[in-house]
């Protein structure tokens, strides 16, 4: 066991875990098929700082190897920095990603092949041995361009606590639940899907510790508190017995808010506030009614299909909605519709890299651009429907002109169904607010909708043009900073006007310090991950 390493970070995720270490470092999937125009110079940026990358690493064990003693050992590792950095390699893989529009990765490989064959085939031995040198160094090229070395779920045999320099929704979609204790990540902040999907799983996390994680990399133990936002690398007998009473004060504060599960969300001067549950899949739903959700306030549809390589037919979405309507019985479900895009991609979709993707190619744009897409989805929502009290809603709206384009294609679905003889329900329709420009045009949206879903974990980067995902801007990337404030009670109130209701489903509606804002500003629905309910409940009941 190594000297304790205290790591902090981000509280993204409630909870008290120690176990095992195990680093999850997947092999990012290489681009499909070939890079595209707009992205040649981006990926030749990419290459040139992988290989500033690897050829920096192997002077620095040269360097160390050689302080060490170690002089012949030294000599190779500065062979292969003289690999890596040499000039007619780079040249020829920027020839081959520019003409042939071929991955650095796939390129970097595909050259150092080349030149490992013209070596192997020399009469010179040193030479001939020179061979297994390059295709070492390009190998190490090409795994740096897809995210350092590679260990994925496969050696994941028994419950962990995970260490990733960052968890994608998709790796984090795929981990089995039963083997993950917790996860302590260097990137992601508490609005970032990673810790959303932590919650809703209930997986104590840690994220955004740095790159201070790489050095709990050899440790064999590891101690997280997801509440106070820190983990301790191979902690010491004390700092075991400290989790330990954590962990107990943990269950005895989540026996005492048991009581609140399944009371009604209600004010204590009488307001009924409706507490609903966020997921990401079908098979949460149970788990959520266990919590005392009174609702799915925000299902959302794409993580549902991210485990997966291509994307799910209408009958399979049909099965997945109609399971979560059926699990909530009379009690509201709210679908909404495919939001990829953002920090969230989805296999299936041929989508071209994007320098600023929080403000590209996502949600409704995607939507309306792809319309098999999304008619699938509507027809699998609309037949859903007839099983049970579902709505469903469109992220990333910012006007007029898209909920009616949306709408008309609710309304074509519903007539193909129609003809066709298949049932469906009625479904009514509303808008995520999660732009500026949705929230003030709140007046004009409330008209063509049946209510509002304020999304604040997008609302606020987009109106303090913070980052949700950037740790640094924590301090600015706040949901109750006055002009965030400004817009829900703006669009409380045109809602209000209009006669239609609002809820909030971003991590803000689960928040403690935020759900007295929120219910004095007008909003009657919250929707969160399911742990928070019984809090939520209980603040409410205080309130
Ligand atoms: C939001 O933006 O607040 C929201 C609920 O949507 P997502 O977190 O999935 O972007
Ligand atoms: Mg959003």
């Amino acid at each position: 066991m190594g000297i304790p390493l205290k790591l902090s970070g981000v509280a993204a995720s409630e909870g008290v875990a120690v176990g095992p270490a195990y680093v999850y470092a997947p092999r990012g999937p290489r681009p499909a098929g070939n890079v595209p125009e707009g992205a040649v110079e981006e990926e030749i940026s990419r290459f040139r700082r992988a290989v500033e990358a690897v050829r920096e690493r192997l002077s620095e064990t040269a360097a160390r190897l050689r302080e060490a003693g170690s002089g012949e050992e030294a000599a190779i590792f500065e062979a292969h920095a003289e690999i890596a950095g040499d000039p007619e390699l780079a040249a020829e893989v920027e020839r081959r990603v520019r003409e042939g529009r071929e991955g650095a990765g796939a390129a970097v490989l595909a050259v150092g092949e080349e030149y490992a064959r013209s070596f192997a085939a020399m009469d010179d031995e040193y030479m001939a041995a020179r061979a297994d040198d390059v295709r070492d160094v390009a190998a190490q090229i090409a795994t740096e361009l897809v995210g350092g070395p590679s260990s994925g779920i496969e050696g994941l045999d028994r419950p962990s606590v995970i260490l990733a320099r960052n968890l994608l929704p998709s790796d984090t979609a795929r981990l089995p639940r039963e083997k993950v204790l917790g996860f302590v990540t260097a990137e992601g902040s508490r609005t970032s899907h990673v810790a959303i999907m932590a919650r809703s799983l209930g997986i104590p996390a840690v994220v955004g510790v740095g790159e201070e994680l790489e050095k709990a990399f050899g440790a064999s133990v590891v101690a997280l508190d997801g509440g106070e936002g820190y983990a301790v690398a191979d902690p010491d007998p004390g700092t075991l017995e400290l989790f330990e009473r954590r962990r107990r004060r943990s269950d005895a504060e989540a026996a005492l808010l048991k009581e609140y599960r399944h009371i009604e969300g209600r004010t204590r001067d009488g307001r009924r506030i409706e507490v609903s549950a966020n997921l990401g899949s079908p098979e949460e739903a149970e788990e959520a009614l266990s919590w005392g959700a009174e609702g799915v306030g925000l299902f959302r549809t794409e993580f549902l299909f991210m485990e997966r390589d291509e994307l799910p037919s209408e009958e399979e979405q049909y099965a997945a909605y109609r399971r979560v309507v059926e699990v909530f019985g009379e009690r509201p479900v709210i679908v909404r519709t495919l939001d990829v895009g953002g920090d969230k991609d989805l296999p299936g979709i041929d989508r071209p890299a994007e320098e600023n993707p929080f403000l590209g190619w996502r949600g409704i744009r995607m939507s309306l651009d792809l319309p098999d897409l999304f008619r699938t989805q509507l027809r699998a929502v609309l037949r859903a429907a007839a099983h049970g009290n579902l709505k469903v809603m469109f992220p990333m709206v910012t006007g007029v002109e898209e909920v009616r384009a949306a709408r008309e294609h609710l309304e074509e679905c519903r007539r193909e169904l129609e003809e066709e003889g298949t049932p469906c329900g009625p479904l009514e329709a509303g808008v995520m607010i999660e732009t500026p420009a949705a929230a003030i045009l709140a007046g004009e949206l409330a008209r063509e909708v049946s209510f509002f879903s304020i999304g604040t974990n997008d609302l606020i980067q987009y109106t303090l043009a913070a980052d949700r995902g950037n740790e640094r801007l924590r301090r600015l990337y706040r949901a109750d900073h006055p002009a965030v404030l400004e817009l829900i009670r703006h669009t409380c109130e045109a809602a209000r006007e209009a006669g239609i209701w609002v809820g909030a489903c971003g991590e803000a509606a689960g928040d403690p310090g935020m759900i007295p804002y929120l219910v004095r500003l007008g909003v009657t629905e919250l929707s969160m991950s399911p742990p928070s309910i019984p809090r939520a409940k209980k603040i409410l009941s205080e309130l």
